[in-house]
Protein backbone atom coordinates (compact mmCIF):
# COMPACT_ATOMS: atom_id res chain seq x y z
CA UNK A 1 0.00 0.00 0.00
CA UNK A 2 1.79 3.31 -1.06
CA UNK A 3 1.44 6.62 1.13
CA UNK A 4 -1.26 7.97 -0.91
CA UNK A 5 -3.66 5.28 -0.48
CA UNK A 6 -3.96 5.52 3.04
CA UNK A 7 -6.43 7.47 4.95
CA UNK A 8 -6.45 8.97 8.59
CA UNK A 9 -8.75 10.07 10.93
CA UNK A 10 -8.97 13.78 11.84
CA UNK A 11 -10.91 15.02 15.29
CA UNK A 12 -10.41 19.15 15.79
CA UNK A 13 -12.16 19.20 19.33
CA UNK A 14 -12.87 22.45 20.29
CA UNK A 15 -14.42 23.79 22.96
CA UNK A 16 -17.22 25.23 20.85
CA UNK A 17 -17.65 22.48 18.32
CA UNK A 18 -15.90 19.13 17.18
CA UNK A 19 -14.88 18.74 13.35
CA UNK A 20 -14.14 15.16 12.32
CA UNK A 21 -12.95 13.97 9.06
CA UNK A 22 -11.05 11.50 6.95
CA UNK A 23 -8.74 12.88 5.17
CA UNK A 24 -5.03 11.27 2.97
CA UNK A 25 -1.75 11.99 2.53
CA UNK A 26 -2.32 15.34 0.53
CA UNK A 27 -4.59 17.50 2.89
CA UNK A 28 -7.78 16.00 1.26
CA UNK A 29 -10.05 15.44 3.61
CA UNK A 30 -12.52 12.68 1.96
CA UNK A 31 -15.46 12.72 4.93
CA UNK A 32 -16.30 15.32 7.20
CA UNK A 33 -18.82 16.06 10.13
CA UNK A 34 -18.98 18.93 12.55
CA UNK A 35 -21.01 18.77 15.66
CA UNK A 36 -21.78 20.71 18.39
CA UNK A 37 -19.44 20.41 22.38
CA UNK A 38 -21.79 19.22 24.72
CA UNK A 39 -20.62 16.32 27.61
CA UNK A 40 -17.74 14.49 27.29
CA UNK A 41 -19.30 11.14 27.02
CA UNK A 42 -22.01 11.90 24.17
CA UNK A 43 -19.40 14.03 22.31
CA UNK A 44 -16.62 11.31 22.42
CA UNK A 45 -19.15 8.46 21.44
CA UNK A 46 -19.87 10.54 18.64
CA UNK A 47 -16.41 11.33 17.63
CA UNK A 48 -15.71 7.56 17.79
CA UNK A 49 -18.83 6.58 16.21
CA UNK A 50 -17.27 9.25 13.05
CA UNK A 51 -14.23 7.58 12.77
CA UNK A 52 -16.14 3.62 13.05
CA UNK A 53 -17.87 4.66 10.22
CA UNK A 54 -14.89 5.68 8.41
CA UNK A 55 -13.22 2.62 8.62
CA UNK A 56 -16.27 1.06 7.17
CA UNK A 57 -16.65 3.35 4.05
CA UNK A 58 -12.62 3.87 3.38
CA UNK A 59 -10.49 0.72 4.81
CA UNK A 60 -8.75 1.14 8.13
CA UNK A 61 -6.68 4.00 9.53
CA UNK A 62 -3.10 4.05 9.24
CA UNK A 63 -3.32 6.72 12.03
CA UNK A 64 -5.44 9.46 14.19
CA UNK A 65 -4.98 12.81 15.20
CA UNK A 66 -7.02 14.98 18.01
CA UNK A 67 -6.23 18.16 18.31
CA UNK A 68 -7.75 19.35 21.30
CA UNK A 69 -8.98 22.56 23.66
CA UNK A 70 -6.86 22.92 26.65
CA UNK A 71 -5.00 22.88 28.61
CA UNK A 72 -3.89 19.19 28.03
CA UNK A 73 -1.39 16.76 28.82
CA UNK A 74 1.01 16.38 26.03
CA UNK A 75 3.89 14.73 28.46
CA UNK A 76 3.47 10.84 26.93
CA UNK A 77 5.24 9.74 30.62
CA UNK A 78 2.70 11.65 32.15
CA UNK A 79 0.04 9.73 33.99
CA UNK A 80 -2.84 11.64 32.52
CA UNK A 81 -1.16 12.10 28.63
CA UNK A 82 -4.11 12.45 26.23
CA UNK A 83 -6.35 14.36 29.37
CA UNK A 84 -8.02 18.11 29.00
CA UNK A 85 -6.59 19.00 32.31
CA UNK A 86 -8.04 22.36 34.27
CA UNK A 87 -10.29 23.97 31.96
CA UNK A 88 -13.35 26.23 33.35
CA UNK A 89 -15.34 24.31 30.37
CA UNK A 90 -17.98 22.62 32.68
CA UNK A 91 -17.71 18.89 32.83
CA UNK A 92 -14.11 18.09 30.86
CA UNK A 93 -11.41 18.50 33.43
CA UNK A 94 -9.73 15.55 33.25
CA UNK A 95 -11.47 13.86 30.67
CA UNK A 96 -9.42 11.04 28.48
CA UNK A 97 -9.87 12.56 24.99
CA UNK A 98 -7.73 9.66 23.10
CA UNK A 99 -8.22 7.13 25.83
CA UNK A 100 -8.64 3.34 23.76
CA UNK A 101 -8.11 5.14 20.51
CA UNK A 102 -4.88 3.42 19.65
CA UNK A 103 -6.77 0.23 20.68
CA UNK A 104 -9.94 0.29 19.05
CA UNK A 105 -8.81 1.49 15.52
CA UNK A 106 -4.79 -0.49 15.78
CA UNK A 107 -3.51 2.47 14.46
CA UNK A 108 -0.95 5.27 16.20
CA UNK A 109 -2.96 8.54 17.15
CA UNK A 110 -1.05 12.08 17.55
CA UNK A 111 -2.09 14.73 20.17
CA UNK A 112 -1.54 17.85 20.41
CA UNK A 113 -3.32 21.01 21.41
CA UNK A 114 -5.12 22.71 18.91
CA UNK A 115 -3.48 25.92 17.57
CA UNK A 116 -0.33 23.50 17.67
CA UNK A 117 -2.20 21.62 15.29
CA UNK A 118 -3.15 24.98 13.20
CA UNK A 119 0.20 25.88 12.87
CA UNK A 120 1.64 22.94 11.63
CA UNK A 121 -1.30 22.33 8.96
CA UNK A 122 -0.50 26.22 8.13
CA UNK A 123 2.95 25.14 7.93
CA UNK A 124 2.39 22.32 5.60
CA UNK A 125 -0.23 23.31 3.09
CA UNK A 126 -1.47 27.20 4.00
CA UNK A 127 -0.17 30.56 4.61
CA UNK A 128 3.01 29.78 6.06
CA UNK A 129 5.09 26.88 4.12
CA UNK A 130 8.14 29.11 3.50
CA UNK A 131 9.21 29.32 7.02
CA UNK A 132 10.21 27.09 9.92
CA UNK A 133 9.48 29.41 12.88
CA UNK A 134 5.71 30.62 13.33
CA UNK A 135 3.03 31.13 15.98
CA UNK A 136 -0.54 30.43 14.80
CA UNK A 137 -2.55 32.73 17.39
CA UNK A 138 -6.26 32.46 17.35
CA UNK A 139 -8.66 34.89 18.51
CA UNK A 140 -12.48 33.74 19.64
CA UNK A 141 -14.07 32.07 22.37
CA UNK A 142 -10.67 31.82 23.71
CA UNK A 143 -7.22 33.28 22.70
CA UNK A 144 -4.43 30.53 22.08
CA UNK A 145 -1.27 30.08 20.49
CA UNK A 146 0.40 26.72 18.44
CA UNK A 147 4.21 27.92 18.51
CA UNK A 148 5.92 26.11 15.43
CA UNK A 149 10.16 26.11 16.12
CA UNK A 150 12.08 24.54 13.23
CA UNK A 151 8.73 23.24 11.83
CA UNK A 152 7.75 21.43 14.50
CA UNK A 153 5.34 22.09 17.85
CA UNK A 154 6.68 23.46 20.88
CA UNK A 155 5.87 21.05 24.25
CA UNK A 156 8.26 21.90 27.00
CA UNK A 157 6.87 21.33 30.57
CA UNK A 158 3.25 21.44 28.99
CA UNK A 159 2.70 23.83 25.73
CA UNK A 160 2.56 27.81 25.59
CA UNK A 161 -0.36 29.31 26.77
CA UNK A 162 -0.54 32.75 24.73
CA UNK A 163 -3.52 34.01 25.85
CA UNK A 164 -3.21 33.99 29.32
CA UNK A 165 -0.25 36.42 29.38
CA UNK A 166 -1.03 40.32 31.05
CA UNK A 167 -1.21 42.99 28.72
CA UNK A 168 -0.21 46.67 29.68
CA UNK A 169 -3.57 48.16 29.92
CA UNK A 170 -5.14 50.48 28.13
CA UNK A 171 -6.13 53.59 29.49
CA UNK A 172 -9.63 53.78 28.11
CA UNK A 173 -10.29 50.23 29.79
CA UNK A 174 -9.93 50.82 33.24
CA UNK A 175 -13.12 50.13 34.47
CA UNK A 176 -13.06 46.61 32.65
CA UNK A 177 -12.11 43.86 35.62
CA UNK A 178 -11.61 40.88 32.45
CA UNK A 179 -13.40 37.93 32.82
CA UNK A 180 -10.67 35.29 32.87
CA UNK A 181 -11.86 33.00 35.65
CA UNK A 182 -7.97 32.38 36.55
CA UNK A 183 -6.27 35.49 36.37
CA UNK A 184 -9.17 38.30 35.32
CA UNK A 185 -7.42 40.70 33.18
CA UNK A 186 -4.95 38.37 31.19
CA UNK A 187 -5.52 38.50 27.40
CA UNK A 188 -8.26 36.33 27.15
CA UNK A 189 -9.84 37.92 30.08
CA UNK A 190 -9.87 41.13 27.61
CA UNK A 191 -9.67 41.05 24.08
CA UNK A 192 -11.41 37.20 23.39
CA UNK A 193 -14.98 37.32 21.98
CA UNK A 194 -16.55 36.89 25.09
CA UNK A 195 -14.77 39.99 26.86
CA UNK A 196 -16.15 42.04 23.84
CA UNK A 197 -19.68 40.86 24.74
CA UNK A 198 -19.32 41.34 28.14
CA UNK A 199 -17.73 45.03 27.81
CA UNK A 200 -19.59 46.29 25.00
CA UNK A 201 -22.66 44.49 24.79
CA UNK A 202 -21.77 43.23 21.12
CA UNK A 203 -19.33 40.92 19.13
CA UNK A 204 -16.58 42.98 17.40
CA UNK A 205 -18.67 42.91 13.72
CA UNK A 206 -21.57 44.53 14.80
CA UNK A 207 -19.66 47.75 16.35
CA UNK A 208 -18.97 50.77 14.22
CA UNK A 209 -15.52 51.22 13.05
CA UNK A 210 -14.97 54.32 15.27
CA UNK A 211 -15.95 52.31 18.02
CA UNK A 212 -13.65 52.17 20.79
CA UNK A 213 -13.89 48.51 21.33
CA UNK A 214 -11.76 48.42 18.38
CA UNK A 215 -8.75 50.59 18.91
CA UNK A 216 -8.72 48.48 22.61
CA UNK A 217 -8.72 45.19 20.66
CA UNK A 218 -5.89 46.19 18.23
CA UNK A 219 -3.88 47.44 20.80
CA UNK A 220 -4.38 44.00 23.03
CA UNK A 221 -3.42 41.99 20.21
CA UNK A 222 -0.60 43.89 18.95
CA UNK A 223 0.80 43.83 22.47
CA UNK A 224 0.51 39.94 21.79
CA UNK A 225 2.25 40.08 18.39
CA UNK A 226 5.25 42.57 19.98
CA UNK A 227 5.92 39.80 22.44
CA UNK A 228 5.98 37.18 20.57
CA UNK A 229 8.64 38.91 18.26
CA UNK A 230 10.64 39.74 21.56
CA UNK A 231 10.62 35.96 23.40
CA UNK A 232 10.06 33.07 20.49
CA UNK A 233 10.89 35.74 17.37
CA UNK A 234 8.74 33.92 14.92
CA UNK A 235 9.25 34.38 11.02
CA UNK A 236 5.42 34.87 10.77
CA UNK A 237 2.40 35.50 12.60
CA UNK A 238 -0.99 33.49 11.42
CA UNK A 239 -3.89 35.00 13.62
CA UNK A 240 -6.91 33.29 12.77
CA UNK A 241 -10.38 32.63 14.92
CA UNK A 242 -13.96 33.97 15.25
CA UNK A 243 -12.84 37.99 16.11
CA UNK A 244 -9.78 37.64 13.26
CA UNK A 245 -12.81 37.39 10.40
CA UNK A 246 -12.69 40.71 11.13
CA UNK A 247 -9.77 41.19 8.85
CA UNK A 248 -9.78 45.02 8.79
CA UNK A 249 -8.42 44.26 12.34
CA UNK A 250 -4.77 43.23 10.93
CA UNK A 251 -3.76 46.71 9.73
CA UNK A 252 -4.09 48.39 12.88
CA UNK A 253 -2.70 45.33 14.88
CA UNK A 254 0.36 45.67 12.90
CA UNK A 255 0.40 49.37 13.77
CA UNK A 256 -0.19 48.93 17.16
CA UNK A 257 3.05 45.75 17.40
CA UNK A 258 5.45 48.26 16.01
CA UNK A 259 4.53 50.86 18.42
CA UNK A 260 4.99 48.40 21.40
CA UNK A 261 8.42 47.39 19.88
CA UNK A 262 9.42 51.05 19.54
CA UNK A 263 11.90 50.20 16.80
CA UNK A 264 13.91 48.25 18.31
CA UNK A 265 13.86 44.93 16.24
CA UNK A 266 15.57 46.18 13.04
CA UNK A 267 14.41 43.46 10.71
CA UNK A 268 12.63 44.20 7.28
CA UNK A 269 9.95 42.06 8.26
CA UNK A 270 8.59 44.50 10.85
CA UNK A 271 9.87 48.13 9.99
CA UNK A 272 9.05 48.00 6.17
CA UNK A 273 5.59 47.53 7.40
CA UNK A 274 5.74 43.79 5.29
CA UNK A 275 1.77 42.53 4.83
CA UNK A 276 3.20 39.18 4.98
CA UNK A 277 4.45 39.07 8.58
CA UNK A 278 1.16 38.99 10.30
CA UNK A 279 -1.50 37.07 7.80
CA UNK A 280 -5.05 35.29 8.29
CA UNK A 281 -4.70 31.55 7.90
CA UNK A 282 -4.25 30.38 3.90
CA UNK A 283 -6.80 27.46 5.19
CA UNK A 284 -9.24 29.67 6.52
CA UNK A 285 -11.03 27.60 9.54
CA UNK A 286 -10.15 24.60 8.01
CA UNK A 287 -6.70 24.76 9.67
CA UNK A 288 -7.62 22.85 12.91
CA UNK A 289 -9.18 19.68 11.29
CA UNK A 290 -6.10 19.76 8.81
CA UNK A 291 -3.78 20.02 12.08
CA UNK A 292 -5.39 17.07 13.20
CA UNK A 293 -4.83 15.60 9.47
CA UNK A 294 -1.20 16.77 9.89
CA UNK A 295 -0.87 15.01 13.45
CA UNK A 296 -2.23 11.98 12.55
CA UNK A 297 0.49 11.42 8.72
CA UNK A 298 2.87 12.04 11.22
CA UNK A 299 2.10 10.20 14.16
CA UNK A 300 1.82 7.09 11.59
CA UNK A 301 4.77 7.96 10.21
CA UNK A 302 7.13 7.86 12.96
CA UNK A 303 5.63 4.53 14.58
ZN1 LIG B 1 -6.25 33.97 31.95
Amino acid sequence: MTNQSRVYGAVEAGGTKFVCAIGDESGSLLKEARFPTQDPASTLARMRLFLRNGCEEFGPLAGVGVGSFGPVQLDRRGAHYGCITRTPKPGWSGTEIIGGLERDFSCAVGFDTDVNAAALAEHRWGAAQDVHNLVYVTVGTGIGGGVLIDGKPIHGLMHPELGHLRPRRHPLDGGFPGICPFHGDCLEGVASGPAIQARSGASLRDLDASHVQWELEADYLGQLCAQLVLSLSPQRIVMGGGVMEQSRLLGPIRRRMDHWLGGYIDRKEVLSDDPGYIVTPGLGGRAGVLGALALAIDCAAEA
